[in-house]
């Protein structure tokens, strides 16, 4: 369910090594910002196993509570009712942070990332399988443009411009969240862990001397992947037009909006990318998502740090220039 509150646990400690060497794998699987979370550390001392996962999801769930648009208390919620106010509202020097990494993701994709989408995104229903009108959308057009954001260094201060402009930090808040946990497992000292939200990861180190194997599924067949990658250190987001989606005359609605249009993004059917950085990974694979293949991967080759797995229209991979060197 988008946005649910509550934390629900739905599995506990597994224990992968004897409890004689006291140095365990231990992970805990969560529902966090209405998706399924999964943090999972390898610890010498398994007294500390459950206050360290526990740690990653306190985190997790901070962070939904900062900005999650289901909230009606949340601070983006309170940036969102004062749409058209000239005042705007002050908000945390940690939330304005991150409006203002999702703003320079809109210059560099001219607008086609853009957290005020939700001017008409937020008219979806992905479960009730309701979508706006065009006459209901039409109207609403004008709203989406992330200049209508701005942004008062000085007083931490954030200003709607456009009474209709809605905003959802959807596209980066479980990296960001994720990265945040993963850091902080890091600082305790915790040296192979992976933190997981949704389409997010966060690896830390690797899975003690070999990497962590992990599986692009095929966007048509669940339980199925096209692709594995072997990663350590790094983060790996995925977006796909299958996780909140309905078809209606032959049609996929889904959870990804071309800002130019309101309407769901066409072309492909699933953005992987992988770099150092899960913020910057999971606003990546959502901007590569709506670019589409040539505009995408170019900007994914533009950065040297990071590479990209695209899934087209009909199934066929594409990779970034750093991919396909190695597959050669
Ligand atoms: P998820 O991990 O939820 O599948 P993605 O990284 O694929 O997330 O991003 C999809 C989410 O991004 C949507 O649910 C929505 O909140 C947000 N979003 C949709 N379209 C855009 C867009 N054009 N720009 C920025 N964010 C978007
Ligand atoms: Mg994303």
């Amino acid at each position: 369910m988008l946005g649910r509150a509550a934390f629900i646990v739905i599995s506990f400690y597994m224990v992968l090594f004897s409890q004689s060497v006291r140095a365990e794998w231990f992970s805990r699987d969560g529902t966090v910002m209405g998706t399924t979370a999964r943090v999972e550390i390898w610890t010498t001392d398994s007294a500390q196993a459950q206050p360290l996962v526990e740690l990653a999801f306190k985190e997790l769930r901070r962070i939904d509570h900062l900005l999650s648009p289901y909230k009606p208390a949340s601070a983006l919620s309170r940036v969102n009712q004062s749409a058209g106010d000239p005042v705007g509202v002050q908000i945390s020097p940690e939330f304005f942070h991150l409006l203002q990494r999702a703003l320079a993701f809109s210059v560099e994709t001219a607008g086609r990332f853009d957290i005020t989408f939700a001017s008409v995104g937020h008219r979806y229903n992905f479960r009730d399988k309701s979508r706006p009108t065009v006459e209901e959308m039409t109207p609403l057009l004008d709203a989406i443009d992330y200049r209508h954001i701005q942004l008062l260094t000085a007083s931490s201060q954030v200003i709607l411009r456009h009474p209709k402009t809605r905003i959802d930090l959807g596209g980066i808040a479980k990296g960001y969240a994720v990265e945040r946990a993963a850091s902080l497992l890091q600082r305790q000292g915790v040296q192979y862990a992976q933190v997981t939200a949704g389409g997010d990861t966060r690896f830390i180190g690797d899975r003690r001397g070999r990497p962590w194997r992990v599986g692009i599924r095929d966007p048509r067949q669940e339980g199925t992947t096209v692709a594995v990658l072997p990663l350590e250190d790094e983060a790996m987001s995925t977006s796909g037009d299958y996780e909140r989606f309905f078809i209606e005359d032959g049609q996929r609605y889904h959870h990804i909006i071309n800002p130019k249009t309101g309407l769901s993004a066409e072309g492909v059917q699933s953005v992987t990318v992988i770099g150092p950085d899960a913020t910057v990974t999971d606003a990546l694979s959502t901007s590569v998502f709506v670019m589409g293949i040539d505009h995408g991967l170019r900007l994914i080759n533009s950065r040297s740090a990071y590479e990209a797995v695209v899934v087209g229209r009909t199934g066929s991979l594409f990779f970034s220039n750093g991919l396909s060197k190695q597959t050669d």
